[in-house]
């Protein structure tokens, strides 16, 4: 036997990840001569069927014996590097996820696709079809010549439906041939239409591009009002990036956002970057997967998800609107997809740009410390103002009851409307009403599934559940007393406002803006290029209308309710409301006319009301963080939430207090110190707060009950979590824990 043939028999250990809720690799034999390295896709037997896997590690020639299995087969699909591979582990160990279902996330595109079928061209035969319609010979014609067409650009050739096309090709008049495969990025030209930067964006894109070269980890937090020009800036980041022969990837919080960005995009790139998220088709998702490993997709604008894109040179990431809560993902893995995005960043020695008009306190902080680049843009582009904002006293000046426009507000809409410009009024409520309450007994209609009001629709003539979506006949007696005409809607919404708003302005064009209207992002994104040309002169909507997008008429915000949101006693109440609230005002003036913002209010002393009026966004910062710090808050000190859920309230709080009860009980550890049941925590030590109920108690018919995991930055959280769940009472009895590092919902 010769040395070679010997070195191809000889089979070697290779631990495989498989895509399931499985923290283990599992061991198999690999014959030699299949050359596998870690990152390669294969087949191998897993109980009873063949399932996918990633090599993780090669652990070296197999010793004799052992009864492992062997590996079935590599698979043609570009290797996970090793970043990605490291950046899988990196995640699951901090979130305490199982690898396998982190490796999900990164595989699960390429795997849903199968194989890629290639795209079918036509032209026309020498067989004549035997009926010659009109349609038909405009076909033929147009498919004449030996040239071949894709299906759609023959069909829009000549004017027809493909139908005509599928029966030109079973008379044989045409034939289908394979065609190559589209390219799936067209190229990208940096230089295609770069803008003359204003010299503080350009100094901020100058910092960017140096940043680039050579290649290093390093955090940027790119800060600028509403209109500030961010966008520019990092497109001069991605610019040198494409340059550079990398990639980037710009990270958003909405896929409704992305519309205008592709728009953006291509007037500065010539073409629009490759898009990532839900909406896109599985076919397409799949060879954007492949092309991020092959090098041929440069710049992906994507969801959270498009985090574990396998690039092959990822030199920089963008999330834009950094702050917003829309990157926490929360059901299967819980993961925050900034925070990722920063991790990954660090493992490909990327550049980092967290862009925002309002960071995150956390950002923020990371910034002013020194830990992150901070890049400032004060004031907004080309001159443009900022809205004036005004303080509606609802004590003093408020509607009648059962109204929620005030008279200064109505005003101002009819100004606006006058000089043939636009009005938004903002409610974060969908529906009609929050509430329905009989006037007789008192009674109030609540979902029988969770903790939770019903919201009326009356668009849906509906009662709806917003926590599970449970949807029920709003009656016409009441279902406690009997009465008859007795139910009243409580509160507003956004279609109630708009039923006010009818009044005010009958001849007003309306338009309601929120998630539940029938459509989905389809009907949203017209909607939202709607408004931008002008064709609604009033749009009420909810945070959905908020973010981010370019509307040039619209100049008056009415915000109907500032203080919503405020006594929630979530300590990221405050942010967040001044988040977007700052977000919703500066949808205003972002055209060529000054912006205006009315803010009806019950509290406007409130410091949150009062920085936001006063455009004190420091003074905000600064209380914000010293509330943060002295409680030991994020930033300052490290959280985690365990929800444990059950069907019935006793055991799922029996479980919570065992797994309390074993965290109390646990062995000294050198990685962190667990204060004393009741005891007030030592600086360095981990408070176990609870279990109490959970902020809603019941969703979708699950009781929860909540510990709160609350330590400082120096304790080592995800080893005690590991070592409390190890110790705790396993999950039987339809129990189950869900483990959230960092919660935003505290
Ligand atoms: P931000 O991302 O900070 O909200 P944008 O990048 O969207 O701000 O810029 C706001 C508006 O100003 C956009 O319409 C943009 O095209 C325009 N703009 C920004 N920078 C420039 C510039 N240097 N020259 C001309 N127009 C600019
Ligand atoms: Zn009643
Ligand atoms: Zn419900």
């Amino acid at each position: 036997m010769s040395a070679a043939q010997d070195e191809d028999e000889r089979a070697r250990v290779v631990e495989i990840l498989a895509p399931v809720a499985v923290d283990s690799t599992y061991s198999y034999l690999a014959p030699a001569a299949m050359r596998l390295s870690p990152g390669d896709s294969v087949t191998a037997p897993l109980g009873r069927r063949e399932a996918y896997g990633v090599v993780w590690s090669i652990d070296g020639d197999s010793g004799p014996g052992g009864n492992l299995k062997t590996v079935s087969a590599r698979l043609d699909r570009p290797p996970l590097s090793q970043q990605l591979r490291g950046f899988i582990d990196w995640l699951a160990r901090y979130t305490l996820t199982p690898r396998g279902m982190a490796l999900r996330l990164a595989t699960r595109a390429a795997e849903e696709a199968g194989p890629e079928a290639p795209r079918m061209l036509y032209r026309a035969t020498d067989n004549v079809p035997e009926r010659l319609t009109p349609t038909r010979a405009r076909v033929l014609k147009a498919a004449e010549g030996g040239v071949a067409f894709a299906k759609k650009a023959l069909a829009e050739a000549a004017a027809c439906s493909t139908g005509v096309i599928d029966a030109l090709v079973d008379e044989g008049a045409l034939e289908a041939i394979a065609g190559p495969a589209a390219p799936i990025a067209p190229p990208l030209d940096p230089l295609f239409a770069a803008p003359a930067l204003e010299p503080a964006q350009q100094d901020a894109a100058d910092a960017l591009k140096a940043s680039l070269s050579p290649r290093a980890f390093k955090p940027f937090l790119l800060e600028g009002v509403t209109g500030s020009g961010k966008t520019e800036v990092y497109f001069e980041a991605i610019a040198r990036a494409l340059e550079a022969g990398g990639q980037a990837l710009v990270m958003m919080p909405e896929i409704a956002l992305t519309t205008q960005f592709l728009e953006r995009f291509a007037a500065r790139f010539g073409e629009k970057p490759a898009e990532w998220h839900s909406g896109v088709g599985a076919r397409k998702r799949a060879r954007i997967w492949r092309g991020c490993a092959t090098g041929d997709v440069r710049v992906v604008v994507g969801a959270r998800s498009a985090l574990f894109l396998p690039f092959s040179d990822l030199r920089l990431i963008v999330v834009d609107e950094e702050h917003e809560g829309a990157y926490k993902q929360d059901d299967g893995v819980s993961y925050h997809a900034r925070d990722m995005a920063v991790v990954r960043a660090r493992i490909e020695e990327a550049t980092i740009v967290l862009a925002s008009a309002t960071p995150s306190i956390e950002t923020r902080v990371n910034a002013m410390r020194g830990r992150y680049g901070y890049l400032r843009l004060d004031s907004r582009a080309r001159a443009r103002l900022m809205p004036t904002l005004e303080a509606i006293d609802m004590r003093k000046e408020g509607p009648p009851r059962g109204r929620w426009i005030a008279p200064r507000l109505a005003l101002a809409v009819g100004e606006t409307m006058a000089r043939g410009e636009q009005a938004l009024l903002f409610l974060n409520r969908r529906g009609y009403a929050p509430l329905t309450v009989c006037h007789t007994c008192g009674h109030r209609f609540r979902c029988e599934h969770c903790d939770a009001w019903l919201v009326e629709h009356r668009f849906r003539r509906a009662l709806m559940c917003h926590h599970c979506g449970h949807i029920e006949r709003r009656p016409n007696l009441c279902p406690e007393c009997g009465s008859e005409d007795s139910l009243a809607a409580c509160g507003p919404g956004v279609e109630r406002l708009a039923e006010e708003a009818a009044t005010l302005f009958p001849d007003a064009r309306i338009l309601v803006l929120s998630s539940d209207f029938p459509g989905g992002a389809d009907r949203l994104r017209r909607e939202l290029e709607e408004i931008a040309k002008g064709s609604f002169d009033i749009v009420i909507g909810t945070q959905l209308v908020a973010k981010g997008h370019n509307f040039p008429y619209l100049t008056l915000v009415g915000v109907i309710d500032a203080d919503l949101g405020l006594g929630s006693g979530d300590p990221r109440a405050a942010e967040r409301t001044f988040q977007l609230l700052n977000q919703v005002t500066g949808r205003a003036g972002r055209g060529d006319k000054p912006g205006r913002a009315l803010i009806q209010t019950f509290h406007p002393s409130h410091p949150v009301i009062a920085a936001l009026l006063s455009g004190d966004a420091e003074k905000f910062y600064e209380q914000e963080i010293a509330i943060r710090e002295r409680a030991g808050l994020p930033p300052f000190g490290r959280l985690a939430a365990l929800i444990v859920s059950a069907k019935d309230a006793a055991t799922a709080e029996a479980h919570a207090r065992a797994l309390a009860r074993a965290a109390h009980e646990l062995p000294p550890s050198p990685r962190y110190r667990v204060a004393a049941p009741g005891a007030w925590p030592e600086q360095n030590e981990i408070a176990l707060l609870g279990p109490a109920e959970a902020p809603i108690a019941l969703i979708r018919g699950r009781y929860r009950f909540r510990l709160l995991a609350k330590g400082p930055r120096s304790a080592d959280m995800q080893a005690f979590l590991r070592d409390m769940l190890a110790g705790g009472p396993k999950e039987r009895g339809g129990v189950r824990v869900q483990v959230d590092v960092d919660p935003q919902n505290f």
